[in-house]
């Protein structure tokens, strides 16, 4: 797709903060940080959400996930969150799947780290 962030940054057409990538998949850092650690996790092929996957995709889901694994433990996290937006209303701004990995020190400012009393 020629006209999507992720797959000019796929491409290396887009400059990323690259922290991992292999055949299928890569991770970068997010450009605008909702926590300390927030990663977000791509496959190299061009799926717009979660709602575009097919069955044929489903090896290629779980290698997101073992690569989210993988992350965490070369970055010996505690804890993680790992998150998926799918569609506007759910706030899914760039059409390509991915994952977010946020991970770190709770910030009080920051609605998605805020854990109930
Ligand atoms: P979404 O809201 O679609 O689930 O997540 C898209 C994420 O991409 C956002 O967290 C946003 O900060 C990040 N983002 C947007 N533009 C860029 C960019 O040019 N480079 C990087 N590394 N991240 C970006
Ligand atoms: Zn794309």
């Amino acid at each position: 797709m020629s006209n999507c962030l992720f797959c000019k940054i796929i491409n290396k057409e887009t400059p990323a903060d690259i922290v991992y990538e292999n055949e299928k998949v890569i991770a970068f850092k997010d450009i605008s940080p909702k926590a300390p650690i927030h990663i977000l996790i791509v496959p190299k092929k061009h799926i717009t959400s979660l709602k575009e996957v097919k069955i044929k995709d489903k090896e290629l889901l779980g290698e997101l996930f073992l690569v989210a694994k993988k992350i965490a433990w070369d970055k010996n996290l505690k804890g993680y969150k790992l998150i998926v937006n799918v569609g506007r209303k759910a706030g899914q701004i760039v059409d390509h799947l991915h994952i977010h990995l946020l991970s770190g020190k709770p910030s009080h400012h920051n609605k998605l780290w805020a854990t109930p009393k």
